[in-house]
């Protein structure tokens, strides 16, 4: 097996048993980056960092004071700051910035031992489900149907990470999560991702979309490589006055597949009208799979669940629009100052400029819903909406202790595929409620569509409830045992 093809937690015991060196390790996977740059995954390759930080795990290796997550090969998306190492948001408008302080949850992974290979092609701050939005080019995916030449999407917002996760160019990834940019990407590469409960990570460094949603989380290709990364992330920040003063669990140690004694409800508002048979079949197949780990399962209700994608798709915008103003070419990035421009033409220049037409939708939706004639009607009725698909989710959890829904609607599809916005956002139907409830949320591969290609089961626990969540994860992964692989990997 080469060295690329180990999981993070094989990686962590050969690296223990000095099987082999974080420098080997860094060398393979700088390689495998190198080799595989037509998929675009990166905005920007750190080899040298990554040659420093191996340098300094195998020291600390040495001498036995290596933190957790020592030498071990990872991707940072380029939505968290990185102190010294530029940040794009993959949009020209942050082209060239290069911020001078880190990312709590980045600075975290840094910090126990973690070696940074570069950072991850996104759609542009984060707003899209395929990766087509980014001003770094679109991202493709490893993966191909059978039979078929045609390249496929990644899934967004962290498309980069998850292809490179998936094409094994990094062992795992950071994520971050506002409506589903973790778990749908997940599900379309084959690999695994959580978004934990909102205010467990820090969004401390993370380039806000809509910070009420905004979460990080880790994207790896097993379930235990996730616990270990989410460890190192979570945690209380006094630099971010949403994130939890709590004590973080130690994931990895507490996992197992044994359920016995758990509830999963099934919601039965997920059974939507045409949803691909194919889907059905997997959601029946991951029922099965957790009452064989011992779980029994019950029918639940999430009523407002039709609510949902028109309730996120007024409170995103609107926050986006509002943390989007800073962008106004005085003090980041880009700059667009026309000849005898005054400041407001400064402004409109750099903004049309320095946005993508997704971006620019969005902020144009924002500002719509918050304004003065149209904030009681839209962005009012939209938070009283959440409200009520928070309350569906402590109903529901009355009589359960996790719920299983398929992560996305489909298998990945095609570029271009979803020219029309609106039906780019419907693939987000399955993820944007747990979100809008801040719930922690998991997306595991669980099977194959017809043509080859991966599919992914969704896990929702209550809040805080991450560990309940990844367990039942591990016992997807056991009963599974989805190990296909995207067909460029060697
Ligand atoms: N696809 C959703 C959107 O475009 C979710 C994105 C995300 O989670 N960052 O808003």
């Amino acid at each position: 097996m080469s060295l690329t093809d180990l999981t993070l937690s094989q990686m962590r015991a050969g690296l223990a048993a000095r099987a082999f060196s974080a420098a080997e390790l860094a060398e393979a996977h700088i390689a495998a980056v190198a080799a595989n740059r037509h998929l675009n995954a990166f905005t920007l390759e750190t080899p040298d960092l990554a040659r420093a930080q191996a340098e300094a795990a195998d020291a600390a290796l040495k001498a036995g004071t290596a933190g957790p997550l020592a030498g071990v090969p990872i991707g940072i998306k380029d939505l968290f700051c990185t102190k010294g190492v530029e940040t794009t948001a993959a949009s020209n408008i942050l082209k060239g910035f290069v911020p001078p302080y880190e990312s709590t949850v980045s600075a975290k992974l840094l910090g126990a031992g973690a070696v940074m290979l570069g950072k991850l092609n996104l759609d542009e701050f984060a707003m899209g489900s395929s990766n087509e939005t980014s001003a770094a080019g679109r991202v493709i995916s490893p993966w191909k149907a059978s039979g078929s030449d045609a390249e496929l999407v990644p899934g967004g917002s962290s498309g980069g990470s998850a292809s490179a996760v998936a094409a094994r160019l990094v062992a795992g990834a950071t994520g971050t999560d506002t409506g589903g940019s973790i778990r749908q990407p997940a599900a379309f590469t084959g690999i695994t991702g959580i978004k934990p409960t909102y205010g467990r990570c820090s969004r401390y460094g993370i380039i806000a979309f809509a910070s009420s949603l905004d979460q990080a989380g880790p994207m790896a290709r097993t379930v235990e490589d996730c616990a270990h990364l989410l460890a190192v992330m979570c945690g209380h920040d006094p630099r971010d006055t949403t994130s939890l003063d709590l004590p973080v669990p130690d994931f990895a140690a507490a996992l197992s597949s044994d359920l016995r004694g758990k509830t999963i409800g099934i919601p039965r508002e997920y059974r939507i009208d045409g949803l691909d048979p194919v889907i059905a079949r997997l959601w029946d197949d991951g029922i099965a799979m957790l009452r064989q780990a011992g779980a029994s399962t019950v029918d639940v209700a999430l009523p407002h669940t039709k609510y949902a994608l028109p309730a996120y798709y007024i409170i995103a915008p609107a926050e986006a629009s509002s943390n989007l103003a800073r962008y106004d070419g005085v003090r980041y990035g880009a700059r667009v100052l026309p000849e005898g421009a005054s400041l407001s033409d400064m402004y409109e220049a750099t903004r049309a400029a320095g946005f993508g037409k997704e971006v620019q939708r969005r902020i144009m939706i924002g500002t719509y819903v918050l304004s003065a004639g149209f904030y009681d009607a839209y962005y009012t009725q939209a938070q009283k909406v959440r409200t009520l698909i928070a309350r569906d989710f402590e109903a529901a959890f009355q009589s359960c202790d996790l719920l299983l829904t398929p992560t996305a609607p489909s298998a990945a599809f095609a570029f271009g595929a979803k020219a029309d916005p609106l039906e780019m956002y419907l693939n987000d139907v399955f993820t944007v409620p747990s979100s809008l409830a801040g719930l922690p949320a998991m997306s595991v591969p669980a099977g194959l569509s017809a043509d080859g290609l991966p599919l992914g089961l969704q896990l929702i626990g209550r809040p805080l409830e991450e560990q309940t969540v990844l367990n039942a994860g591990l016992a997807l992964e056991k009963a599974a045992n989805f190990t296909a692989k995207p067909g460029t990997v060697a």
